[in-house]
């Protein structure tokens, strides 16, 4: 039997069936699915490092034979210790294998057993100790042993019920059985890569050298880029090609919100909305990404948005990811456009106005805001002219899209408050236009940052909150957790809040997380947002658009669990007003690294700086959503280190766009089935 790419698992008879249903239970369907199971090191088994007698630096792969087995401790801590030696050589040297909490790996290492061993060797005593090594049997089966030994040796990632060698063996008898023609090229003609690519697919499992293990991660790689930035292509290929309208009033209502505010616009507002106006006034539909650090001012521009649309006969709906921010955004949308005689409905999973109506009729209001809600709504409406999605990569593209579909070719608006480097911005939202608010409003108070170990300085802070409150101010103070929990040592709100209401009272404190009805959330906020309440006891769901400018202080526990970009959102809740406000990042113990990481806040509060240094350290998965930005794809390429490939890739895939906007070219067919849509994940991160 041969296989090609789409071939079923279940056909595959020589699979064992146990595999196989562990396969299936992770989602594994077809041959190709498990080609792109890649390994996640390799082991030169055709060449051992030697056997150790003394530690090493870094971990070593060696080969030894059990000479015990039989230490099992169950004490306060229990462990289980395996002695092994060098099997080839004198026998003198011995290493004990040591696994602590895993007393049942006693169950599958036997005397007189041949090992494979990976791990870093270090001295205990006398002794030299490998702790939660790395190993394999290697003579239990002979018939395979090829398979396992004398090459370079796939080391896979593992999960529940799938086992090193069953995996091996099962993917080294498909690499050997590929069908020749079931494996059409993706890569156009190109001078990047020059190993075709069912070599690369074989080798990147079962290389016989390191370089053409290096060349075929290097060819499948380029692969990875070039259908990422295909569908990034081809999606703005799809969208130019929309029949749009002109969608911009001219600008009287928008002239009258603005000498009403207390405020000017910022010049980068105003940048912004003229790019906006300009996008609003062509045919072509807009598609464009606001980008603008917390307390920029997005909001604003969206409503200048809004305004231009309406005055034109338009529509337009609003998109938030959490009922929190819809809900402000309903009320300011309100208090801003309702004096202009402008009704604005709200549409959450907890209500909608007009409730019986459908959101987009005549009769129902001409601007909504809501959560994904609105995607549940039935109703369409051919007048809806502007959609505008408010963080953007909490939402899918699939979920964009049937927002998007409610009207009939809108024009499209996504904001962010996560700066992007423009490199990546190109590779993930190349299809969109791009502008940026690089200012902040003038007038507001300073934040001040200031990393600390909160057993050290616990009650200093505490001092300091306490002068703060009386002064009038408010406080978030954040944990991790909604609950205690015994497998994670950090802090919780259920756990602090008793001990926080006694030690600050008589001010009050209010507790406030996901758990809590959207009805009991809304009351919570409401209180602090008028004072009644001094303090949030909080998880993050704070982190997103809440904006209460009397709130000057923050205080993150457990700081050195959240990543750089996250606690850069969070404090953008305080310094909105004209006080100066404080964010105080406790900590537990301290790695040198975690130290460097918050110093980055201490010393920085420009969102791209953060951004830059969040990228390097979390890779962009976490920044840009992993499924929602589409790089859940990416299992091989590095899009911070790869530029280069990045680059050249994105030109190989707009150049082949460009020639095929519709992949309609026989020879382009293949590459449709790489185009989709996913990260189409409902349920909103929140
Ligand atoms: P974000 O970009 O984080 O969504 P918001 O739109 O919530 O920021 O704006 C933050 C605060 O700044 C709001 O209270 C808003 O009214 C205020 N604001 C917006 N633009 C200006 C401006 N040009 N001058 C002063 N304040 C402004
Ligand atoms: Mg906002």
């Amino acid at each position: 039997m041969s296989f090609t790419a789409e071939t079923p698992i279940d056909e595959i008879a020589s699979l064992d069936k146990k595999l196989l249903k562990n396969l299936t239970k992770i989602g594994y369907k077809s041959v190709n699915d498990l080609l792109s199971h890649y390994p996640k090191r390799y082991e030169n088994r055709k060449q051992f490092n030697e056997f150790p007698y003394e530690p090493t630096e870094s971990p070593i792969c060696f080969r030894g034979e059990v000479i015990d087995s039989s230490r099992k401790f169950y004490g306060r801590r229990r462990f289980f210790e395996a002695l092994i030696n060098d099997s080839d050589g004198a026998g003198i040297n011995q290493i004990t294998l040591r696994w602590f909490n895993m007393v049942f790996i006693h169950k599958m290492i036997m005397v007189g057993q041949n090992v494979v061993v990976y791990g870093k060797v270090k001295k205990s005593g006398k002794r030299l100790i490998i702790d939660h090594p790395e190993f394999e049997i290697v003579d239990a089966s002979n018939t395979n042993a090829s398979i396992h030994l004398g090459r370079i040796t796939p080391i896979y990632p593992l999960s529940s019920g799938i086992s090193q060698r069953p995996l091996r063996e099962a993917l080294f008898n498909i690499v050997e059985n590929l069908e020749e023609t079931g494996f059409p090229k993706i890569l156009p003609p190109n001078n990047l890569v020059d190993i075709p690519r069912i070599k690369a697919i074989r080798a990147i499992h079962f290389p016989s050298s390191e370089n053409e293990m290096a060349e075929a991660r290097r060819a499948l790689a380029c692969e990875e880029f070039f259908v990422l930035q295909l569908n990034v292509a081809y999606r703005k290929a799809q969208h130019n090609a929309l029949p749009g309208s002109p969608n911009c009033g001219s600008g009287k209502l928008l002239s009258k919100l603005l000498s009403s505010l207390p405020f000017e616009m910022t010049d980068a507002q105003s940048r912004c909305v003229d790019e906006i106006r300009s996008d609003l006034a062509s045919t072509k539909p807009m598609n464009r990404l606001l980008q603008g650090d917390v307390g920029s001012g997005k909001t604003l521009v969206a409503v200048c948005a809004i305004l231009l649309a309406l005055e034109s006969g338009s529509e337009a709906a609003l998109m938030a990811p959490t009922q929190i921010l819809a809900e402000q955004h309903h009320a300011v949308l309100s208090q801003w456009l309702e004096p202009l005689g402008i009704n604005v409905g709200l549409c959450t999973a907890k209500k909608k106005t007009g409730s019986d109506l459908p959101l987009f009729d005549q009769n129902s209001p001409r601007v909504i805001v809501g959560t994904h809600a609105l995607l549940y709504d039935s109703s369409n409406s051919e007048n809806l002219g502007l959609v505008i999605i408010d963080e953007q990569h909490k939402f899918g593209v699939n979920q964009r899209q049937k927002l998007i579909n409610k009207g009939s070719c809108p024009d499209v608006l996504v904001m962010t408050a996560t700066p992007i480097p423009r490199t990546l911005t190109l590779t993930v939202y190349g299809d969109l236009d791009v502008s940026v608010i690089d200012e902040l409003p003038p007038g507001r108070g300073k934040i001040k940052t200031y990393v600390r170990q909160s057993k050290k300085h616990l009650s200093d802070s505490v001092a300091f909150l306490k002068t703060k409150l009386q002064e009038g101010r408010q406080a978030y103070i954040v944990y991790p957790l909604i609950e205690d929990s015994e497998k994670i040592k950090v802090g919780s709100v259920e756990g602090e809040f008793e001990k926080w209401s006694e030690n600050l009272s008589p001010f009050k404190c209010e507790l406030l997380h996901g758990r809590i009805s959207p009805d009991e959330k809304d009351s919570i906020m409401d209180r602090f947002r008028v004072g009644d309440t001094s303090v949030l006891i909080s998880t993050t769901v704070i982190e997103v658009g809440v904006d209460v400018p009397n709130a000057t202080l923050m205080y993150v526990f457990d700081a050195e669990r959240f990543g750089l970009a996250q606690l850069h959102q969070l404090r953008g809740r305080i310094g909105r007003g004209q006080h100066n406000s404080y964010c105080v990042l406790m900590t537990g113990k301290l790695t040198s690294e975690a130290k460097e990481k918050l110093k980055v806040l201490e010393q920085s509060s420009d969102g791209f700086v953060i951004a830059e240094a969040d990228l390097k350290l979390r890779g962009p998965g976490e920044l840009l959503g992993k499924a929602q930005s589409g790089i859940d794809r990416l299992k091989l390429g590095d899009l911070i280190t790869e530029t280069e490939l990045v680059r050249e890739t994105r030109s190989l895939s707009s150049s082949l766009i460009e020639s095929d906007p519709n992949l309609n070219n026989p020879e382009n067919l293949y590459l449709k089935n790489l185009i989709m849509f996913d990260g189409d994940n409902d349920g909103v991160v929140a």
